[in-house]
């Protein structure tokens, strides 16, 4: 089959043919209809999170089960998924204490470099990547790596609820715990920050102040919810939240990864708020906060994939979009085929679209 393969840093992906081992016990083969181009691979691409190579890249995806190994029950061949890079074990301290995002057990949920779940007839070893590596047009997976979801659920919308829109969606409702009557700053509104906008309409935000450069993305945010636009080119980010809410938001979700904006989340908070950093702050990169404001129970906290229990949460998604409440229609901005993959990044990167999704035409 073929893939993308990422030989060294900051150089193009290559397609290759490569193979995956025979489905073991607890594996499952899908077949890859749609993944999505997101900015934690450039993260990787780019080196600023290191990763061995080489690797297959991509991680948000939907797919069709084509095999189930032995002791697979959850599916069989057919049934829709939607894969998650949040691999859970169920029997961990963190799975068994609700927070299966935070899997501890490294059998399941392998760290970079010990799954060689891919093959090839090369040397050296081919890496696996966060346990998926979508861009293939198969994966083999651990069965809870995905979610089966509806079948009359479009393939691509379904993929991106697999990275981005849970990352979002999942900060503002599960991780920051948004409650109704709240206000809610959204820093940077590309495709996760649109969920986030989005997650916090859902959970009944009084207002939702989109802050981006972009004035088309800050359009956008109003149709998912946003009550107030602020652009850092018109002045002080943290000045205007100030300014629109008398003293400061009781959540500030920062969604870009800059140590500038995470600390503007921080400094926009309300007394007794909380900044959710849900960006990818460069590997060793550390941001600096005023002491002085702990004293009024502000608070900072990560959110890694949205703190999901995704086969809890996939459904409930797929379901609000189902009934118009989860907006995805916007988000795919462009369609490309596997070979067109390094296209993808180079618009990703021009800041061109909000997703790039490559469709294997197999539906
Ligand atoms: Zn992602
Ligand atoms: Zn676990």
């Amino acid at each position: 089959m073929k893939a993308a393969v990422l030989h060294e840093v900051n150089q193009p992906l290559v397609i290759e043919d490569i193979s995956v081992k025979k489905p073991g016990a607890h594996e499952v083969l899908i077949k890859t209809a749609i993944a999505g181009l997101c900015h934690s691979d450039l993260h990787f691409i780019e080196g600023l999170y290191p990763h061995p190579l080489p690797a297959v890249l991509g991680h948000e995806s939907a797919g069709i089960v084509e095999q189930a190994g032995s002791e697979v029950t959850y599916v069989q061949p057919g049934d829709h998924v939607v894969t998650c890079l949040s691999v859970f074990c169920g029997t961990c301290d963190n799975c068994t204490t609700g927070r299966p995002n935070l899997c501890l057990n490294t059998d399941v949920k392998m760290p970079p470099g010990k799954s060689t779940r891919h093959q090839w007839d090369k040397a050296p070893q081919l890496h696996t990547f966060l346990n998926l590596s979508s861009f293939a047009e198969q994966m083999l997976v651990h069965e809870n790596a995905i979610v089966k979801i509806r079948k009359d659920m479009p393939l691509d919308r379904a993929a991106l609820i697999g990275c981005g829109v849970i990352t979002g969606f999942g900060a503002a409702v599960n991780t920051a715990k948004v409650a109704a009557g709240e206000t809610v700053a959204v820093i940077g509104c590309g495709g996760v920050g649109m969920a986030a906008v989005n997650g916090a309409y859902v959970a009944g935000a009084g207002r939702i102040i989109a802050v981006d450069t972009n004035p088309v993305k800050l359009q956008l945010a109003t149709k998912l919810g946003a009550t107030d636009l602020v652009n850092p080119n018109d002045g002080d980010p943290v000045e205007q939240v100030m300014n629109l809410t008398d003293g400061g938001v009781h959540h500030a979700i920062e969604c870009l990864g800059l140590k500038l904006t995470a600390e503007q989340s921080f400094q926009m908070l309300a007394v007794g708020g909380t900044a959710t950093i849900v960006g990818m702050v460069p590997f060793g990169e550390k941001i600096e906060l005023h002491g002085f404001a702990f004293l009024r129970e502000r608070k900072i906290q990560g959110s890694s994939m949205g703190s999901n229990r995704f086969r809890v949460d996939m459904p409930r998604l797929v379901e609000l979009y189902l009934q118009g409440r989860l907006h995805l229609d916007d988000w795919i901005s462009n369609r490309i085929k596997l070979d067109e993959i390094n296209e993808g990044f180079k618009a990703m990167k021009e800041g061109k679209v909000i997703r790039s999704v490559i469709d294997f035409g197999i539906v």
